[in-house]
């Protein structure tokens, strides 16, 4: 099962710490790629190709023209559509049918205001918790649910620095 994220109308500057910070979570929660539309930002898009590079993975990061036809052409694909809003469905109640179904999944996050289509296109709109919060913090609860804390263990192949863990202090091994 392949797991991308779409982040709607990122605003260059005014939104580029919490993009860095939300395509940061989705690649270190176990997702494959983000994609983004708004204003292209290749700012983050270096930042995260070097954080690949260095600790390890096969993350992609791609900027979409149009947030419809990068949805349209998931489902066309027999993917399944998920948008994260504090309005949908509490995901304690959804979560297992949606783990259930192994078809890909496109999880939709928003910034500035979400158009109403992105509600009606979807398969699933889904809270986490009724109240206003971060696209990150939903992101994060989504992707530890959805997999069960194994993301918690992933591997991240042909890494340039390892981390190994310590109760106290900072030990990093190079792997060339
Ligand atoms: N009032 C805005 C709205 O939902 O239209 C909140 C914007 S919030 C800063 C940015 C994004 O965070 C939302 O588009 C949504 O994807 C996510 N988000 C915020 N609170 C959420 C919640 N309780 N459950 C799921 N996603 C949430």
């Amino acid at each position: 099962m392949e797991v991308s994220v779409l982040r709607l109308s990122h605003r260059y500057v005014r939104d580029t710490r919490t993009t860095t910070h939300l395509f940061l979570v989705a690649r270190a929660f176990g997702t494959d790629k983000v994609v983004y539309t708004g204003q292209r930002d290749k700012e983050i898009e270096e930042e995260l190709k070097e954080i690949t590079e260095t600790w390890g993975g096969s993350f992609k990061i791609e900027h979409s023209e149009s947030w419809t036809s990068t949805l349209k052409d998931w489902q066309n694909s027999d993917g399944e559509t998920i948008h994260l809003t504090m309005y949908g469905l509490p995901i304690q109640d959804v979560i297992n049918q949606i783990r259930a179904s192994k078809k890909n999944k496109l999880i939709i996050v928003g910034g500035a205001k979400v158009p109403g289509t992105v509600y009606r296109l979807v398969d699933w709109n889904v809270a986490v918790t009724s109240q206003p919060h971060s696209e990150v913090g939903a992101l994060s609860v989504f992707l530890h649910e959805l997999f069960e804390g194994r993301e918690l263990s992933k591997n991240f192949p042909n890494a340039k620095l390892i981390i190994i863990p310590q109760q106290k202090g900072k030990k990093v091994t190079k792997t060339d």
